[in-house]
């Protein structure tokens, strides 16, 4: 199990980035990635989206980046139209988008894509050797192990993102390698906490959409209503950390005031609290090692009042422990999971499929595809996910 430095490896020292580079900027994270590179008046190098032009043209005359690039082609175009008197450079499509981070090569690149698309954009970033703050957890999810070797190879610092890991990274400084016991991951355990499997049946994709604490793209909301999410994070927290999954215990928090824990052998356990609030994970993947006053307000422990925790309940919500199933099974079988989710979440996204159809799927999916434990590289990998969003497909 890894503990973390205070020193960098690539001759980038923490503090404000030169320059930024934000992938997936028109969404929720991406966003947030740029608020803060507003407040502390980061050159931004690069933006990129899929297919929300209007979005993107907001931003790009808003941060003046030197390049912009749509994944979807037609949506490059009308971008390019539209940004004609800026001399903002305009590119499309996904290969654009790889031969693009390589060239703006930024100090820093924030990975806020959503999904499996995330994953080439990740492997472009980490072969820089630069700094990759992660929030794209399905990067980890679908090939963790070529991520790490790739980022071990170039010297590529990965700080994550997400809340949880930003949290348990933050605590590893209390201690030193060999000395961790456990990670003590949290979970709001979403809007459906407390509910039954049989409740869960007649629960509408509204229902779904209000999370209680955070606020979030759809699908990784979705995802939080499932518990998927969780199960993810124990994906992407045991490679970040090289920790084995049976140390990772979810705890579900309804506050979502501690964002993760640490526990040591001496049974000492230190956590990281804050306002829940992204901007301020985003902020410290950016200047880590050095800590800078940001956007995210004070806690007020006084009026948070009290803390609450209990176990996940693992008949109500299947796919955590199908999580933890599939990264024991390893090899393509997260990446199968993840393709399935995908299939299964756009489906109720788009009110095709009932909430908990989504397990069945997923869990079908998984199970029809355990033979891709053996797939290693990139290649094969992305071969289980195209598999498995067949198979996820025909089952809906
Ligand atoms: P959103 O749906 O809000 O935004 C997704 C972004 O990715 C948009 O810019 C979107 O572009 C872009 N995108 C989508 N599909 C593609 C594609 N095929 N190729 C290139 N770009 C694409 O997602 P979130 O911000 O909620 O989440 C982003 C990532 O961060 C996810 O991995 C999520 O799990 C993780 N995360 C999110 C948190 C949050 O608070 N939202 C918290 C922790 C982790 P367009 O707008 O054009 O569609």
């Amino acid at each position: 199990m890894k503990t973390r430095e205070r020193t960098a490896p690539n001759g980038y020292e923490g503090g404000l980035p030169a320059s930024l580079s934000v992938l997936g900027a028109t969404g929720s994270v991406g966003r947030q990635a740029l608020d803060v590179a507003e407040r502390h008046a980061i050159p931004v190098d690069l933006l990129s989206a899929n297919t929300d032009v209007r979005g993107m043209e907001a931003l790009a005359r808003r941060f003046a980046p030197r390049v912009c690039v749509m994944a979807d082609g037609d949506a490059a175009r009308d971008l390019s139209a539209r940004l004609r008197d800026t001399g903002i450079t305009v590119r499309g499509g996904e290969s654009a988008l790889l031969e693009t981070i390589r060239e703006v090569d930024s100090p820093v690149t924030v990975n806020a894509i959503l999904g499996e698309a995330g994953l080439l954009p990740t492997l472009a970033c980490v072969s820089l050797g630069r700094r990759l703050a992660l929030s794209n957890k399905e990067s980890l999810v679908v090939a963790g192990e070529v991520v790490k070797a790739e980022a071990k190879k170039s010297g590529c610092e990965i700080i994550p993102v997400d809340s949880e890991h930003s949290a348990i990274f933050q605590c590893l400084h209390a201690g030193r390698a060999g000395e961790v016991r456990s990670i003590i991951l949290t979970a709001s355990g979403g809007p459906f906490r407390g509910k039954t499997r049989e409740e869960l049946e007649t629960v509408t994709l509204r229902d779904a959409l209000a999370h209680p604490t955070w606020k979030m793209g759809a699908k990784i909301t979705v995802d939080s209503a499932t518990m998927m999410n969780k199960g993810f994070e124990v994906i992407e927290a045991a490679h970040l950390f090289d920790v084995s999954p049976d140390a990772i215990r979810v705890v579900v928090h309804p506050e979502s005031i501690i964002h993760s824990a640490v526990e040591y052998i001496d049974s000492a356990v230190v956590a990281q609290l804050s306002t829940p609030d992204m901007r301020l994970c985003v902020q410290y993947a950016l200047t880590y090692p050095a800590r800078l006053p940001g956007l995210t307000p004070g806690l007020d422990l006084f009026s948070v009042g009290s803390f609450h925790f209990c176990p996940p309940d693992p008949d109500a919500f299947p796919l955590l422990p199908l999580a933890y199933r599939a990264i024991s099974l390893g090899g393509g079988v997260p990446a199968v999971l993840n393709a399935a989710n995908e299939v299964a979440v756009a489906a109720f996204l788009s009110e095709k499929i009932g909430f908990t159809s989504i397990f069945r799927t997923v869990t079908e999916t998984v199970e029809k595809l355990s033979g891709r434990r053996t797939a290693k590289t990139v290649e094969e990998l992305i071969d289980a996910d195209r598999e498995a969003r067949g198979i996820a497909a025909s089952l809906l």
